[in-house]
């Protein structure tokens, strides 16, 4: 290792968490055991050959840190060899749940474990599934393990990622392939915020699209269910700055969501600084996995705090600016909820925080995608003349009868006819694409 290396791992080894330091200790603990026994053993062949000492046997300062440094490059490089395992005798795995992706390993919460993430374990990923992880493998996703053990296989490795019920993905913009965000949630909080930044309605279309395409189809036809998409939930935070605003202001502000609710998307209008709206919200969850998506510094975090107070000293530890490099890869983490801030129990719920998602490309949707990624455009399409009309210009369209009638929200077709122009129009500038960015500003 030469000294730049040396720097990186010692920084890398500085920002990771005390249990993995532990870890990587105790395996350098074992390594050195077996690395002086072998020295021993050639020293005395040496010395019995009365020959001076090979030079490379010469003691550093810190031999166990020298050892975990070498650990973690190796980890670090992916030349990892825990994962090899035997290829006669099947390992015996366990199941948890994925709760942190990075490039190379995750963290997984094992069914059995209370969930507080004391009992989480950390694995090592495939080669084959760290190189199609975007796709492959994401927090909420069910998997199962091979845990560490015998001499084979000295760290736990993740053998396979179990079906999805729902996936909550991205586009990539340039091969148009879906990446994973999080999988296996029940409902997907969409946060905005009112004025500071202000209720961006064409934000709340976008997600709603990719929570509408969220659903998973149940290839092997195992289990009888509809697939379903998650459900939708809309939480309108920092609504505390409404309370200074005139009157009208405050309602043409909220006048903005009428067409979701429409829709029947829940609305939640609430304020992680003031509390108000949290029980709605809370309400909501219980029961459920949740991912709560939306630009930054709508206020995901603060919510997550709302919601249970004792999460902010984990998001802290976390979320530090030491560990922030190791947390910027994939930018999803899970929790469990399951006292309000009061201190009484309650039903747990999980929660995803996605930093940094901020919306949804559209490239590679095409029309039709969209047209089915609204719900009350599929409901009304039987009625129009042509089976594939697009509700843009087609004589006979229900669609359009319905805007016209005052069935079907103005703004939301409105939505959707922009939304179309700009798939039709092909793609956007740079500039204008919004995309999930994963933040590294410490907030
Ligand atoms: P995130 O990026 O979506 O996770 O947003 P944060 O939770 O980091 O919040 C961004 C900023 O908004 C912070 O400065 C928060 O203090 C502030 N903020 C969050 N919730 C509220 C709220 O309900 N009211 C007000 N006034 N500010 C809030
Ligand atoms: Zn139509």
């Amino acid at each position: 290792m030469n000294s730049r290396q040396r720097q990186q791992m010692e920084a890398l080894l500085r920002s990771l968490p005390k249990t993995e330091q532990d870890r990587l200790y105790r395996e350098a603990a074992s390594v050195r055991a077996q690395d002086q026994k072998r020295r021993r053993s050639e020293r005395k062949r040496f010395e019995d050959l009365d020959a001076p000492r090979p030079s490379g046997a010469k003691r550093r300062g810190d031999p166990i840190r020298e050892h975990v440094l070498k650990i973690l490059a190796r980890e670090q490089a992916g030349g990892d060899d825990g994962g090899r395992g035997g290829a006669g005798d099947a390992p015996e795995t366990s199941v948890g749940v994925a709760v942190f992706v990075g490039a190379r390993r995750c963290l997984v919460r094992p069914d059995a474990s209370a969930g507080d993430g004391s009992c989480d374990v950390e694995c090592l990923l495939t080669p084959e599934l760290a190189g199609r992880q975007q796709a492959g493998l994401c927090v909420g996703d069910r998997v199962a393990y091979a845990p560490a053990g015998d001499e084979r296989r000295e760290q736990n490795t993740l053998t396979q990622v179990l079906p999805r019920r729902t996936v909550l993905s991205r586009r990539d913009p340039r091969t148009g392939e879906a990446r994973a965000i999080v999988a296996n949630v029940d409902a997907v909080v969409v946060v905005v915020s009112v004025v500071g930044p202000p209720l961006h309605p064409r934000l709340i279309d976008r997600y709603l699209i990719a929570i509408e395409d969220s659903w998973v189809e149940n290839a092997s036809g195992s289990h009888a269910d509809d697939p379903e998409p998650a459900q939708a939930i809309i939480a309108v935070n920092k609504t505390d700055l409404l309370d200074d605003l005139p009157s009208a202001a405050r309602t043409a502000e909220m006048a903005k969501l009428d067409p979701y609710r429409e829709l029947g998307v829940p609305i939640v209008v609430c304020s992680a600084s003031d509390g108000r709206g949290m029980d709605e919200l809370r309400a909501l969850l219980v029961g459920k996995t949740v991912a709560l998506v939306g630009h930054s510094g709508v206020g995901k975090s603060s919510l997550a705090n709302a919601l249970d107070p004792r999460l902010g000293a984990d998001v802290g530890t976390i979320g530090d600016a030491a560990n922030r490099g190791r947390h910027t890869t994939t930018g999803a983490q899970l929790y469990r909820i399951d006292h309000d801030p009061a201190g009484a129990a309650h039903e747990p719920f999980w929660v995803i925080d996605t930093p940094g998602i901020r919306a949804f490309t559209l490239e590679s949707l095409t029309p039709a995608q969209l047209r089915d990624s609204f719900p009350e455009l599929r409901r009304l399409r039987q009625g129009c003349r042509f089976n594939d009309c697009t509700h843009a210009h087609e004589p006979g369209c229900a669609v359009v009868a319905a805007v016209e009638s005052g069935g079907l929200s103005r703004a939301r077709f409105d939505a959707y006819r922009r939304l179309l122009e700009e798939i039709e129009a092909g793609p956007r500038l740079p500039s204008q694409r919004i995309r999930p960015e994963y933040e590294d500003d410490p907030s």
